[in-house]
């Protein structure tokens, strides 16, 4: 569903930010990313939807390779994401954040585009805050309606950078349990997160990142008990 081959990136100031990155993600499969701050966790996802480029390799979604803006832009609409910060429209209602894109970029009607817009809140049990605008909704609620809006366009692929890290600690779990629910249902996700015990519980495969390399690649249940690097078992001493 997403493969990585030798996948190298630098940024424009010469920073060799992913390294030789080899990674494939079955369809269906759970990915939980971690690392220090600045390992290129958030870059290596934003590739997957073609928000960062690269320089050398190749990287496959959903049966292309992200190698022309055609590409990403046939790319994008199979795989959504979902951010640290909402990044709602404040001006737009709930529900009208959710309609946006299936009608101007999917061509829904706009009543097809309300349905699934109710659904997808009905989803992440958020339905009855349909009229509100964001600045009326806790943290919490504002991260469910992104992951609504993101399923909204119907993607085979969900990506998730950091989605909790910026909640009150008691909006956490609200978000975590809307994301546990996805994963059961088959979405393939590849999800950022410092979030531990929600790695345990939903994680195929945990993806251990170190300067810019996939230091380690293992079932949770492994990875925690047995952290292979040096720099994972640091790490762990740190988040656990
Ligand atoms: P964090 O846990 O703090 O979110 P991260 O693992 O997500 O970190 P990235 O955001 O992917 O790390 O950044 C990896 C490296 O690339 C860092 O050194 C960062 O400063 C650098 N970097 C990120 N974005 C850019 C950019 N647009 N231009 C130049 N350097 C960048
Ligand atoms: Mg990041």
């Amino acid at each position: 569903m997403v493969h990585f081959e030798r996948l190298n990136k630098w940024f424009g100031n010469g920073l060799h930010v992913l390294r030789d990155i080899e990674l494939a993600v079955q369809p269906g499969e759970r990915i939980v990313v971690c690392g220090p701050s600045g390992s290129g966790k958030s870059t290596l996802i934003r590739c997957v939807n073609g928000l960062e480029d690269y320089q050398e390799g190749r990287l496959t979604v959903c049966g292309r390779v992200l190698d022309s803006e055609a590409a990403v832009a046939a790319v994008r609409r199979e795989v959504g994401m979902v951010f640290q910060q909402f990044n709602l429209f404040p001006h737009l209602t709930v529900l009208q954040n959710l309609t946006l894109a299936p009608t101007w970029v999917a061509g829904l009607s706009p009543a097809e585009a309300r349905d699934r817009a109710m659904a997808q809140l009905e989803r992440v049990r958020i339905a009855e805050q349909a009229g509100k605008f964001p600045s009326q909704l806790s943290g919490g609620q504002q991260q469910r309606v992104a992951i609504a809006r993101a399923l909204c366009m119907q993607p085979r692929v969900m990506l998730f950078d950091e989605p909790t890290s910026a909640l009150d600690p008691e909006m956490v779990q609200e978000v975590l349990e809307a994301i546990t629910e996805l994963a059961g249902q088959g979405m393939t996700l590849l999800c950022v997160t410092h979030e531990m015990g929600f790695a345990r519980a939903v994680a195929d495969r945990v993806v251990f990142m170190d300067e810019g390399q996939v230091m380690e690649v293992a079932p949770p249940a492994q990875f925690f008990s047995a952290p292979a690097s040096e720099r994972a078992r640091a790490f762990l001493s740190k988040v656990l």
